[in-house]
């Protein structure tokens, strides 16, 4: 069963290697982040309640999470599979995903710290459509315009100074301690994630076959 989790800290790439993972095998890209964040621009209740959580960079707490994703794991675009990007997140998602699922195939994304920070805070995300940019390594075509749908390009607010470093102190506290959960499962694989995403790509399919 292709059931992925990919695990890593802010700005490891889990993303972009997901979109295109997703593609490939294709499997639903179920990312925690891009669903909340679709709730705060619709301005759903569920979108109002987490806007000013999010926006610090701190996490939306375990039962709001795990209701979620029980739902979007329950649709049957699942079935053959799926890849979670940025869930779980803390060891109570971890112990409640178990539930759901124990046949789980965890990537840990190995990569350090000035990278994370360099590549945040020079990313740039499509306002309409979600798609990422990077000012230095993937700029758009046109300054400010998304290449896919040419929706307005912004700055996350947690991808702000302040909020980055909140997120890697959150990251060490309590995500971290899931690499040991799951390796003691024996079911992560490290990748080095410093990689451009199409050479990480190439790797991710010669461990993992269809
Ligand atoms: P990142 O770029 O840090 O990987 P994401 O897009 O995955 O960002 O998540 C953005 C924010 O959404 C998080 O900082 C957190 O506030 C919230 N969030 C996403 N997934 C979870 C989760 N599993 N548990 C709690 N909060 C989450
Ligand atoms: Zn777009």
């Amino acid at each position: 069963m292709n059931n992925f989790i990919f695990l890593g800290p802010p700005g490891a790439g889990k993303g972009s290697l997901a979109v295109k993972v997703a593609e490939d095998y294709k499997i639903p890209h179920i990312s925690t982040g891009d669903i909340f964040r679709a709730n705060i621009k619709n301005q759903t209740p569920l979108g109002v309640k987490v806007k000013a959580i999010i926006d610090s960079g701190s996490l939306v707490s375990d039962d709001l999470t795990c209701e979620l994703v029980k739902d979007r794991l329950s649709q049957p675009d699942c079935k053959n599979g799926y890849i979670l990007d940025g869930f779980p997140r803390t060891i109570p998602q971890a112990e409640m995903f178990t539930k759901i699922c124990d046949d789980v195939k965890v990537v840990n994304f190995e990569i350090k710290d000035e990278i994370v920070i360099r590549r945040l805070s020079t990313r740039r995300v499509c306002k309409a459509c979600g798609a990422n940019f990077n000012v230095l390594t993937l700029p758009p075509k046109v300054e400010g315009v998304c290449d896919k749908c040419g929706g307005e390009l912004y700055q996350r607010d947690d991808d702000k100074q302040e909020s980055i470093l909140h997120r890697m102190d959150v990251y060490r506290e309590q995500t971290e301690p899931l690499i040991k959960f799951y390796r003691d499962k024996g079911a992560i694989t490290d990748l080095d994630a410093s990689i451009e995403t199409d050479v990480l790509l190439g790797k991710f399919k010669e461990i993992f076959k269809k």
